[in-house]
Order: structure tokens, then C-alpha cells, then sequence
């Protein structure tokens, strides 16, 4: 029988699938025999009618890959960086991190944590399998090490007055057990805070962002579902906000000095019921195959009139993007201004990743723009290329 991860109710609805889309969808995949052959996986989005969590219920841990190849970073939008460095400051403030020992849990190739250090006087160790030295200078005076491993048992005698943990726990199938030992590895320090930040299960399921779902992403958290799994697993939750446009959710916690379930601690006001989750849930399952087949219409009478459209965003958005529309020549090629992914191909649909400059060429009539937070960035890269296509944010 299949349960929630977070609180292991067996009230589980299915209400969206997709079959056969890439295990893996931010792999560096260098040719296009090697992307369309990756393996697959199913998608069989489900939501739990007791606390209001989603998760993909087909999902199998031991298909996706952290390697080296795994490419994530954001790291080369003006845009990106400059939420990243307010991200770091929030945080520093917040928190008071200053001359403190910080762990980040699925650090990437460390930009934050490099950060959090630089910009408030603090220590830091990063956990990541995915990490590759070097790929992100570490200024002198910065106290970083990194450890190209994923967060376990053998590492919880690195103590830290503050542990960040930023878009990884929706890739972990057995969340309770991975914030369950956390918290054991934190013991009878209170004072310890910590920070998740995930993708916002009510922006992904609310706007039907169809895109946002992949395989991946094993799990979707809203506010409520969230702070239900860190208040389960022996936590406070101090605050929970949403950043970014609302794309993200992030919670703020520190250990129960109560036993778990003892007392009743008071809601967050950004926690909604579950029945209100439960009518958006309701009204994905209806309304996203009605939006997948206007999408694939619009591409397919774009194409056949002989319309130029490429994407703007080679990451998991595009590859989601794809593989659920079923789409193929119809789209060109998807630009990336990540210098490390050009030239490489995306999971599955094989379509070739590109640098803005070949655009020139290309000549596009039009470009959909994979996250619409980028659409200013983007416009004005355009125009400097003396370039002037029809945007279009996905939505
Ligand atoms: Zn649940």
C-alpha cells in the first residue's frame, strides 16, 4: 500500500501521470545518443489527504543519479545571483551568523555556503555528492571545507550552530527519516537553527506549473505539509515564507525541547488547510490536461507555419517541459547562458542545448521562456543581439 512519506497516511489520491520521462533531467549529457537512451521512470503525482503532501509515488530512489554530471547551478543569471546574495544577508540577519559554525547540506558546488561565509565571518562545511572543486573560487580568509558526499550518520559529529539545506529535501524519497536524523544529529543543542528551502508545492500545484514536476522531484511541500513533517520529526517552526516569486518555500526551525507530539504548537499563518489543497489538487487533475493539449496545438500550428521557436532555459523546466508535451523538431534547440551546458543535449527528447550567441543564426520568431522571472534578463540580452523574437513566459 502506498503512503505519504511525511506522515504515513494510506488517504493517497493519484491525480496525474506521465509515463516514461528521463530518471534524470540535469545531467551534462555531451551526445545526442547518450541523451535519448537515458533511462526512465514514471510520474504518478499523488496527494495525501491527511496532511496535504504530494509525491510521486512511482519514484525509485536508486534511479537518480548526483554525480559529477549533475549540473544545477543558477549561478550565471545576474538575476539568480543577486536574489542568492539577498538570500545570504536574510539569513546572516535573521539568524545572527556571525563568527558561527554552518553546515550546508546539498551544497552544490558551494556558492552559497562560500556566501554565508564571506559575507558574515562563519565556518562552514558542505555536504554534496554532486560537489566539483574548484568550479566556485573560495576567496582567501573564507573558512569553507566540502565533503563530495552525501549528509549522513558518519558525518553527525560536524556540530553547527546553523544548518542549511536548499533545494534537496524534495529529492529525498524518505523524508522522515532523513529530518528524523537531523534532528539526532543536532542531540541537546536547542540553540541550533535550521533552514530548508524547497520549491513551493503551492505555486507547482496552484499555477499548474506542469513543468515544475519531474522526476527528480520526489516530493512537493506546501507551507502546511512541511512544517507538519519538521514538527513530526522533534521541531519548532519558527516561521515558514515563500521567496522568489512565490517559486519557493522556506522553512525556519530549531529542536523541540518537548517530546514530539506533547504540545500543541501554534499554526503558521502561511499554513492553508489541507481541504483548500485538496480543490487545487482537483482542479490540476483537470485543468493540466486541457493546458497540455493547448501547448502542444500552439507548438505544432507555430511549427508547421514555419515558425522559428527555441527555449529559453536548458534545466529540468525544459526537459519537463518536453517530454510531458511529447514534443520534438517543433522546438530548435533550448538556450542556456550556463557556459557548461551548451553543447550538450537534453534527457530523452534530445534537443541541443545552446549559447545565446548562436541565436544570431538561428534567427528565432519565437522563444518560450522556461521561467518568467528571467523575462527581463533575457529581453535585454536580446536586444543587445538586435534580436526582437516574441516572448513567451510559460504559464
Ligand atoms: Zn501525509
Amino acid at each position: 500500500m502506498t503512503r505519504c512519506p511525511g506522515c504515513h497516511s494510506s488517504d493517497i489520491d493519484v491525480f496525474f501521470s506521465v509515463d516514461d520521462v528521463p530518471t534524470n533531467s540535469a545531467l551534462l549529457l555531451d551526445t545526442r545518443e547518450e541523451a535519448v537512451s537515458l533511462p526512465v521512470g514514471q510520474i504518478r503525482l499523488s496527494f495525501c489527504g491527511t496532511c496535504g503532501h504530494v509525491f510521486n509515488a512511482a519514484f525509485k530512489q536508486a534511479l537518480a543519479e548526483y554525480s559529477g554530471r549533475y549540473e544545477s547551478t543558477q549561478g550565471y543569471s545576474a538575476v539568480f545571483n543577486s536574489f542568492h546574495r539577498r538570500l545570504a544577508d536574510d539569513m546572516i540577519d535573521r539568524f545572527d551568523l556571525h563568527d558561527r559554525e554552518v553546515i550546508e547540506i546539498g551544497c552544490g558546488n558551494g556558492e552559497f555556503l562560500v556566501m554565508l561565509c564571506e559575507r558574515g565571518g562563519n565556518r562552514g562545511v558542505g555536504f554534496d555528492p554532486a560537489y566539483q572543486p574548484g568550479r566556485v573560487p573560495i576567496p582567501e580568509d573564507t573558512h569553507v571545507t566540502f565533503v563530495a558526499d552525501f549528509y549522513g550518520d558518519e558525518y553527525t559529529d560536524h556540530s553547527a550552530d546553523f544548518v542549511v539545506c536548499k533545494m534537496t529535501l524534495e529529492h529525498i524519497i524518505d523524508t522522515r527519516q532523513f529530518v528524523t536524523d537531523l534532528r539526532k544529529a543536532i542531540g541537546d543543542r536547542p540553540d541550533t537553527h535550521v533552514c530548508f528551502q524547497i520549491p513551493n508545492a503551492d505555486y507547482v500545484i496552484g499555477d499548474q506549473a506542469f513543468w515544475d514536476v519531474y522526476y527528480e522531484h520526489c516530493q512537493y511541500f506546501s507551507p502546511g505539509s512541511l512544517a507538519h513533517l519538521f514538527r513530526s520529526c522533534g521541531f519548532e517552526v519558527d516561521d515558514l515564507w515563500t521567496d522568489y516569486d512565490d517559486q519557493y518555500l522556506v522553512i525556519a526551525a530549531r529542536p523541540s525541547v518537548e517530546p514530539t507530539g506533547k504540545k500543541a504548537l501554534p499554526r503558521q499563518p502561511a499554513e492553508k488547510d489541507v481541504s483548500l489543497l485538496a480543490d487545487e489538487v482537483q482542479r490540476f487533475r483537470l485543468d493540466v490536461p486541457v493546458r497540455l493539449d493547448v501547448w502542444r496545438r500552439r507548438i505544432s500550428d507555430a511549427a508547421t507555419s514555419g515558425r522559428r521557436i527555441v527555449l529559453w532555459g536548458g534545466g529540468s523546466k525544459a526537459v519537463a517541459f518536453l517530454t510531458t508535451l511529447g514534443i520534438g523538431d517543433e522546438i530548435l534547440g533550448a538556450v542556456d547562458i550556463n557556459p557548461n551546458k551548451q553543447g550538450t543535449y537534453l534527457a530523452r527528447t534530445g534537443h541541443r542545448v545552446i549559447g545565446p550567441d548562436e541565436l544570431a543564426s538561428i534567427r528565432p520568431d519565437e522563444v518560450i521562456v522556461m521561467n518568467p522571472i528571467y523575462l527581463e534578463e533575457i529581453r535585454a540580452q536580446l536586444h543587445a543581439m538586435d534580436l526582437d523574437p516574441t516572448l513567451t513566459p510559460i504559464e
